[in-house]
């Protein structure tokens, strides 16, 4: 469920009119309601509640959508962040997060990073390779601080969904193979200063099928009691994110959070374990749209291009990942058309759906893509020089613009003009 509805013929998210943002903000930008994200993450952690021992941790993976205001809407109801990097550590503590429901994942986590996120003291790093075991003892036993973790474990599971979201499978780089996973955890427990407290596993992205998932808790928990049965405490186990979302409002959606949340308490039963969840895209995926306005409709050979102000810099998963986006006038006419909508970036690639069957739109109408709110705007670059686009949040009637469009002149700041560029009478160099 989403705050986005027509209200007398115009898209609005909660209370405010997507039009009259347009006005104000200018096309393109991001519009997130605040209230879907509460939602999502309230019936998330409703779900969850009173499984393990303790209270679960929800820890909102940031990759998803790391705007601050975003952040600091979950943040106040209690959420965790799960990050991957060094500037989303800063992002999570930025937004008030505590540190103390921070859990640190990433495959190429560096020493710089470690030591930020020990000094910060986060509740845990998910390691993912025998290296990055020797490099945390390293850097803790330089800070003389003892430091908790889990290993993230490659569960050789196939989860299903498109390759370049697939993070559990047997050749992916993530996580330490389930067959050397044991060993991983027995060696952390030989340095000093490591705690290893726990495994965590993360198979994939966009998954509508439970089976992976629960195939893969399966084997965390078989994992876990041969450990117990050598004598280690493993108390912590992270199950991950990945539940998908609806994209297609005509297709049959992923299961909802209620059933993932049975099908955690079957696969965990007994476990005596606090459990932790790392979802994403399932917390802002359909909290978030991107609004657009037609530039010109163009006819091809043999097709009607819609050409749009938004292109594939600005969202990525179309050209990435084939994904599909709901694609609606903010205004609609009774009348459809079939077209192929396009962003007005010099790559072919720049396309966000092919003979697309649309309300009919013309020059200067206005269109949202929904479901944009996951790796939407944090995916954006600045290709063929065109400026980040700006993020508004709505909360009510209230509305923010929550990052700013980025001017020409910002995206120049950080080039600089070579010395010998900058002399006018200068001999040629070449
Ligand atoms: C990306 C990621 C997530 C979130 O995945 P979603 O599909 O957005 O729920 C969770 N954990 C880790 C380690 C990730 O890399």
């Amino acid at each position: 469920m989403d705050h986005f509805a027509y209200r007398d013929g115009v898209l609005h998210a909660e209370d405010v009119s997507l039009e009259a943002l347009a006005d104000r903000v200018g096309t393109p930008f991001y519009c997130y309601s605040a209230a879907t994200i509460a939602r999502h993450f309230e019936v998330f952690s409703a779900a969850v509640a009173g499984l393990g021992n303790g209270d679960p941790l929800v820890a909102f993976a940031i990759k998803a959508n790391p705007n601050l205001s975003v952040v600091a809407t979950l943040a106040r109801l209690g959420a965790g962040a799960d990050v991957v990097s060094g500037g989303e550590l800063a992002r999570a503590l930025a937004a008030g997060v505590p540190a103390g429901r921070i859990v640190f994942s990433g495959v190429g986590k560096q020493a710089h990073e470690l030591a930020a996120g020990i000094d910060a003291g986060i509740l845990q790093f998910n390691v993912e390779s025998e290296a990055e075991i020797a490099m945390l003892a390293e850097v803790a036993a330089a800070k003389r601080k003892p430091v908790e973790l889990a290993i993230r474990v490659n569960p050789a599971v196939n989860p299903g969904t498109h390759a370049k979201i697939s993070t559990g499978n047997k050749d992916s780089k993530f996580g330490v193979p389930i067959e050397r996973a044991g060993a991983a955890f027995v060696a952390a427990a030989g340095h000093e200063w490591l705690r290893p407290i726990g495994l965590a596993a993360h198979i994939g992205s966009q998954l509508t099928d439970l089976a992976p998932i629960e195939d893969c808790i399966g084997r965390l928990g078989a994992l876990a009691a041969e450990l117990r049965g050598a004598g280690h405490a493993v108390t912590r186990i992270d199950v991950g994110g990945g539940l998908g979302v609806p994209y297609r409002r005509d297709q049959p959606p992923p299961p909802e959070p209620t059933v993932y949340a049975e099908m955690v308490a079957r696969a965990t039963r007994g476990w005596d374990c606090r459990l932790m969840f790392e979802p994403g895209r399932m917390i802002v995926g359909n909290a978030g749209v991107l609004v657009s306005s037609v530039i010109l409709v163009k006819q091809g050979a043999a097709k009607t291009f819609v050409v749009t102000d938004a292109g594939m810099n600005d969202l990525l998963r179309p050209s990435l990942y084939n994904a599909w986006h709901d694609i609606v006038a903010l205004r609609p006419a009774a009348d459809r058309i079939t077209a192929t909508v396009v962003g007005p970036v010099c790559e072919s690639g720049d396309t966000f759906a092919e003979d697309r069957d649309i309300h009919a739109v013309a020059a200067g109408d206005r269109i949202a893509f929904l479901t944009a709110g996951a790796y939407g705007a944090t995916m954006a670059s600045t290709y063929n020089s065109r400026p980040l686009v700006p993020e508004v949040m709505v909360n009510g009637v209230d509305w923010a613009v929550v990052s700013a469009r980025n001017e020409p002149a910002a995206m120049q700041a950080l080039d600089s003009v070579a010395p010998w560029l900058a002399q006018p009478d200068s001999p040629r160099t070449v």
